[in-house]
């Protein structure tokens, strides 16, 4: 069972030095990391780690940073708290909600936007969506769902199809997005589970199904990755990846590249690159400038096929989904558009805003 894989999750600073080796003072840190934000890495995920790399990519996702007990930055991002209708339904744009399905995620990726949650807070999340497709009833511009969370897939199989038998009777649903990390860090939970697949086939018999993957590295690519993904198409669900720009993770050249080759290759369409949110916890850490973003964006698109480039690059704002379209004049202004706003008036709207070296994010009347 996939719960018993999971309660061998890597989760202490005791198992990570453990498996790793640390100083007394870096497994000290550690611990204090731990002690402030889950860590749990399933052992799949674990086992990618190349020990022998300083900057192994999947361990700068996976493993702690002392740098996440840094006070600064926003707890909420994009207007989170202030879309939230009831627990675990957003409604931020008016033909999508959102739905936090779960709280908790195979693997705790130290980037995570919604850090504040994830493992540890129940309140924000609801894996019982009788309420939330009420509220969907009631509001007949809601055309689509997306079931979010902490990851869904985390929910059994018996809360997963009691949700889908709710969503099913809302003929206003024209398709469902399921955004999930499990085929990245934990395929496992889908190809060793055919309840799951004959469930999701069923579902996707009835109405599009997509599932929104999230891989952020070319090391994620592995063969189990790939028997998962596999079994996904074959269930007939449709799949799109949103990779977030990550220092330290794939903002070079070469690691951005094959992500999104790696993406094209298994029939996976790139769907946005995200600008990492100014989170507490994770901004510090993670955020690569807006200029040098755009700079290796354009680079990286100029070298790739079509179908590789199919992206936007977006920053998930208060104020709405907002691509980020390129510099202008000598590089000191960037240029963006509203690709969904909050406000309906602002739709596809373009401006400009001054930014710095250093800038990694923009705010407008006051929102970020
Ligand atoms: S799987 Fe998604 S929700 Fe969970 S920790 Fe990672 S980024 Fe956050």
């Amino acid at each position: 069972m996939w719960q018993e894989d999971l309660a061998r999750n890597i989760k202490t600073a005791d198992e990570i030095v453990g498996r790793l080796g640390a100083s007394e003072k870096d497994a000290e840190l550690i611990g204090k990391v731990c002690a402030r934000y889950p860590v749990s890495v399933t052992e799949y995920y674990f086992d990618l780690i190349n020990p022998d790399d300083p900057g192994d990519p999947i361990s700068r996702i996976a493993l702690p940073h002392i740098e996440e007990l840094e006070e600064s930055g926003e707890i909420y991002s994009g207007g989170e708290d202030v879309n939230t209708i009831i627990p675990g339904l957003q409604h931020k744009y008016g033909s999508t909600a959102l739905l936090l399905t779960s709280d908790v995620c195979a693997c705790y990726c130290r980037f995570c936007f919604r850090k504040r949650m994830v493992g540890m807070n129940e309140s924000e999340a609801c894996n019982d969506l009788s309420a939330a497709c009420e509220y969907i009833a009631r509001h007949p511009e809601i055309n689509n769902v997306i079931l979010s969370g902490g990851d869904g897939l985390m929910n059994s199989n018996d809360v997963l199809r009691h949700n889908f038998e709710m969503l099913g009777k809302l003929d206003q649903l024209e398709f469902i997005r399921i955004a999930s990390r499990t085929p990245v860090v934990f395929p496992q939970r889908i190809y060793d589970d055919p309840e799951l697949l004959d469930m999701l086939a069923e579902v996707a018999k009835r109405r599009q199904v997509y599932m929104v993957t999230h891989f952020n590295h070319h090391r994620e690519f592995t063969p189990e990755s790939k028997r998962a993904i596999d079994c996904l198409k074959k269930a007939g669900i449709a799949l799109r990846n949103q990779t977030v720009l990550l220092a330290g993770v794939n903002d070079s050249f070469d690691a951005l590249r094959r992500t999104l080759m790696g993406l094209a290759n298994w029939g996976i369409s790139p769907y946005y690159v995200f600008q990492c949110r100014p989170v507490r916890g994770v901004h510090g850490i993670f955020q690569v400038p807006l200029r040098s973003g755009i700079d290796l964006v354009e680079t990286v698109k100029g070298s790739l096929p079509g179908i590789s480039k199919q992206f936007r690059f977006v920053m998930s704002h208060g104020m709405g989904k907002i691509e980020i379209l390129g510099l202008v004049g000598n590089g000191n202004t960037a240029l963006f558009k509203f690709h969904r706003a909050k406000e309906p008036e602002n739709n596809g709207l373009i401006f400009t805003e001054p930014i710095d070296d250093q800038q990694t994010w923009i705010t407008i009347d006051g929102m970020v």
